[in-house]
């Protein structure tokens, strides 16, 4: 390349850096616009009171070898930089009458554990397992884009892979709900419902339970932070370039050609190439204004379902749990009282104890952090009555929580150190993300049946990426979306595509 072409990314969570590094890999001179001050996006952590909280990261997939995301970490530079913790278990449900569901990550442990809870369910549990099995042998082929494979490419991926496009065929139409109901017993019933969102499709969370029983899915030691950190540190070895504090409002665009973005302050960056890497619906609707998305995006935005709104709980207690047994999801355990956040009702809470992790507190003491689904209009509409409100609301929830940590570990309330809490309105502060929305489109029956673009006809040099590009979001998604655009980038400009 003689004089290497200029690409302005828009947006330095993971999505954005990774595109960067692949964008340095072949050669192109690249800025990543940032509207805060630091990169990372949702996959951040902060301090408080000592402790480092893990905003984000639970698990990554393809943080050991053995599928193609892997390669693709290694090219990003994270496994070298990073520690894995592998878990033996995706959730741990506790029962108030005594039964636990213990959801192991040993097929055979875990078939047998099931039957022992449900013997009438025999021939459910036997399908749930055949199925994680089986999708054990699968891996996403990552070495193109998408849309540049051929029908011979796209074969090869088949041919030797029937099982697994057999059983996604069966268990997408499925939502985990659908899947739950039909066993008899309700323990199951009910650790099944537990398990992320019941909307998923069971044909994404036997991919996942896949993936978890063959190895390759590990927590990263230093969560989030140290994850982002080593993302950006080889980023700015390949000489990328990051403008921190700069908001992006509008993409500018000749004759059909997007040719550079303008920042809130008013200030125009011209390029060759735009790349989005933050909120799909700020960048349609707001940047492009509407225009040049096709109508299949356009469905997407108006049918498809989104992660629902997250209320991220937090707090630093002075105490160790050694005998605790640590697991992806986390502890899952039942509430006394149903607990309202927002409009959601929640009768059980999955509460993450890390301690797994000592480098997230100051020595004996450890992390604890919740994921609860809420509603944005919610939080919104109370911020707007005033802070007091909004707060006293965190609290109350905050405070039960709490209780129902003391339930599961007597005297732990007296051990809180700090306790605090995000909101959608927090997450949409500090991502932009649509109504608070941390991971994208959900994985429903429907959505994993769609395909959303990443660029469009009549709008040259944009492209798209970032976990509203493809459903089911997450890390790995984020990542390979940024790579997928700089193949597109290297096959428009006619150069061979270096991962
Ligand atoms: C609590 C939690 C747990 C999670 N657990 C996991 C997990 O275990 N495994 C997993 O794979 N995934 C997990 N995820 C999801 C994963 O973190 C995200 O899907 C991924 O980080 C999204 O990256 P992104 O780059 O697409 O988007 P974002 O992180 O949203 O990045 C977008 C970036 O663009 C910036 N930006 C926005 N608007 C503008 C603008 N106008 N101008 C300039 N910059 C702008 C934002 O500040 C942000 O930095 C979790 C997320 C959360 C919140």
């Amino acid at each position: 390349m003689d004089k290497p072409k200029k690409l302005n990314i828009i947006g330095g969570g993971v999505a954005g850096l990774s595109a960067g590094i692949y964008a340095r890999l072949n050669g192109f001179d690249t800025t990543i616009f940032e509207s805060n001050p630091t990169a990372g996006g949702v996959c951040t952590s902060w301090n408080n009171e000592g402790y480092y909280v893990n905003g984000s990261i639970h698990w990554l997939v393809g943080s050991a070898p053995g599928i193609d995301f892997y390669d693709m970490w290694n090219d990003l530079g994270v496994i070298n930089d990073n520690k894995f913790h592998y878990h033996t278990c995706l959730m741990e449900c506790k029962n108030i009458d005594g039964v636990d569901v213990h959801f192991y990550l040993d097929s055979v442990k875990l078939k047998r554990h099931l039957l022992e809870i449900s013997p009438l369910d025999a021939g459910l549990i036997s399908e749930f397992i055949d199925g994680i099995r089986i999708m054990s042998k699968a891996n996403l082929r990552m070495e193109r884009a998408f849309e540049l494979l051929h029908a011979w490419d796209w074969s090869k991926t088949f041919i030797g892979h029937f099982p697994e496009v057999e059983i996604l065929g069966k268990f997408n139409q499925l939502s985990i709900r659908e899947f739950a109901k039909k066993f008899k017993s309700e323990i199951l019933r009910k650790a099944f419902e537990s398990i992320w969102s019941p909307d998923m499709s069971m044909g994404f969370f036997l991919i996942h339970m896949g993936y978890a029983i063959s190895g390759v899915t590990g927590y990263p030691l230093g969560g989030s932070g140290k994850f982002t950190a080593s993302l950006v540190k080889r980023y700015i070895d390949l000489g990328g370039k990051f403008r921190f504090k700069q908001k992006v409002s509008k993409i500018l665009i000749t004759k059909n050609q997007a040719i550079g973005i303008q920042t809130e302050d008013g200030n125009k960056h011209h390029c060759d190439y735009v790349i989005s890497a933050c909120d799909g619906h700020t960048v349609l609707f707001k940047m492009l204004e509407g225009n040049y998305s096709d109508e299949i995006t356009k469905n997407a935005y108006r049918y498809l379902k989104t992660y629902p709104s997250l209320y991220y709980f937090s707090a630093g207690v002075n105490r160790q749990f050694k005998t605790l047994n640590p697991a992806i999801i986390g502890l899952n355990l039942p509430l006394l009282n149903s607990l309202k956040v927002g409009d959601f009702e929640h009768k059980r809470v999955s509460f993450q104890i890390y301690n797994f992790d000592p480098t997230l507190s100051p020595t004996g003491k450890t992390l604890i952090t919740a994921m609860l689904d809420t509603n944005y209009d919610f939080w919104k509409n109370l911020l707007a009555t005033g802070f007091d409100k909004y707060n006293s609301e965190k609290n109350r929830i905050n405070e039960e929580l709490l209780q129902c940590l003391e339930m599961e570990f007597h005297g732990i309330s007296e051990l809180v150190e700090f306790s605090d809490s995000s909101t959608p309105i927090t997450f949409e502060k500090w991502t932009g993300n649509h109504k608070g929305s941390y991971e994208g489109w959900l994985p429903t029956p429907q959505s994993t049946k769609s395909k959303i673009s990443n660029h469009f006809k009549d709008l040259s040099n944009f492209y798209m990426s970032g976990h509203w590009v493809i459903p089911g979001g997450g890390l790995p998604s984020a990542a390979f979306s940024g790579r997928e655009v700089i193949d597109l980038i290297c096959m428009k400009e006619g150069q061979e595509f270096l991962p």
